[in-house]
C-alpha cells in the first residue's frame, strides 16, 4: 500500500467474457476526494468495468493493470478487494432468499472488522451500529427483518445498496445506476446520504444516464464510455452537453 499513489489506476485494460472482448484499452486514474461520473450508451461496457473492478469471476482480464492504493489487485478475490476498501452497488441487486438483511449486513460488517483486527459485534451491538446508518438513508428498520432484497421494490433495493455502502465504509464506491428506479424524494435522500458519506479520503465512481443525479452530486470529472473505452473526459458541464446533444456527436 502506497499512500501517495492515486486511489485507483487502471491502465490499458482489456476484458473479455465468453470470447467477446468488452473492454478495450480502458484507462482511468482516480485520486482521493474525486467523484467520477461515467456515462455512455447502453452496452458500452460500464457495468462490465464496475464488475471487473470488484473482481467478478466471469470476466477474463486479458491485458492491462488495475492498481488500488498502489497495489495490483487483479489476483485478489472479491472479498479481499472489499476488505481493502472497494465497494460495488450493483445495477441489478440480487435477492438472497433465506438470508435476513440484518444477518447479511452483520456478517459483512464483522468480516471487515475481523480483517482489520477490530472487535466483532454481537446482534444486539450491531443494532446500535446499523440504526445510525439506517437514518442516513432514511430507511425503515423493518427492512432489516426481511430477506436480502426479496420482494424489495427497485428503489428499495437501491437504497439497500447504499445502506451496505455506508455500513462497510469503503474508500472507493462504485455506484452502477444507483439513481435508476428512484423517485424524486428517494433520489434526494440517497444523494444526501452519498454526499454526507463522501470526504477527502474517499472516491466515487457514479455510473449514470441522467443529469438529474448530477444536480445533487457534483462530479469532479465526467467520462463518456463507448465500445469499451473512455472516449471523452470533461467537467460537470459535459454531462449537461450530453443531456442536450446525446452521444452521436462524439463519434468520429
Ligand atoms: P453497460 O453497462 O454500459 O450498458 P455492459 O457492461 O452491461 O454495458 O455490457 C457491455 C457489453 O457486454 C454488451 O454488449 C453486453 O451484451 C456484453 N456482455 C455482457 N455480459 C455478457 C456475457 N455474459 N456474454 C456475452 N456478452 C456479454
Ligand atoms: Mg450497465
Amino acid at each position: 500500500m502506497n499512500l501517495n499513489s492515486p486511489l485507483l489506476e487502471v491502465k490499458n485494460l482489456e476484458v473479455s467474457i465468453n470470447e467477446n472482448q468488452i473492454l478495450n484499452n480502458l484507462n482511468l486514474t482516480i485520486n482521493k476526494g474525486e467523484i467520477h461520473a461515467i456515462m455512455g450508451t447502453n452496452g458500452s461496457g460500464k457495468s462490465t468495468f464496475s464488475k471487473v473492478l470488484a473482481g467478478h469471476p466471469a470476466y477474463s482480464v486479458i491485458n492491462g493493470t488495475i492498481l488500488f492504493k498502489g497495489s495490483n489487485i487483479l489476483d485478489l478475490e472479491p472479498e479481499e478487494r472489499s476488505n481493502l476498501g472497494i465497494f460495488l452497488a450493483f445495477q441489478y441487486p440480487i435477492e438472497i432468499p433465506g438470508v435476513s438483511n440484518e444477518d447479511f449486513l452483520r456478517l459483512a460488517y464483522n468480516s471487515k472488522q475481523k480483517f482489520y483486527n477490530k472487535q466483532e459485534v454481537d446482534p444486539i451491538e450491531f443494532l446500535g451500529v446499523i440504526n445510525e446508518k439506517l437514518k442516513s438513508v432514511d430507511m425503515n428498520p423493518a427492512f432489516l427483518g426481511r430477506n436480502v432484497n426479496e420482494g424489495f421494490s427497485g428503489g428499495e433495493k437501491k437504497r439497500n445498496e447504499i445502506l451496505q455502502m455506508v455500513l462497510l465504509n469503503p474508500d472507493l464506491c462504485i455506484l452502477d445506476e444507483t439513481d435508476s428506479g428512484l423517485d424524486i424524494d428517494a433520489l434526494k435522500i440517497i444523494s444526501n446520504g452519498i454526499n454526507n458519506f463522501m470526504n477527502s479520503e474517499k472516491s466515487i465512481i457514479l455510473i449514470t444516464h441522467y443529469q438529474r443525479l448530477l444536480d445533487y452530486i457534483n462530479p469532479t470529472y465526467v467520462h463518456v464510455m463507448q465500445e469499451g473505452k473512455i472516449i471523452k473526459t470533461g467537467s460537470a458541464e459535459l454531462a449537461k452537453e450530453l443531456e442536450s446533444k446525446g452521444y452521436e456527436w462524439l463519434k468520429n
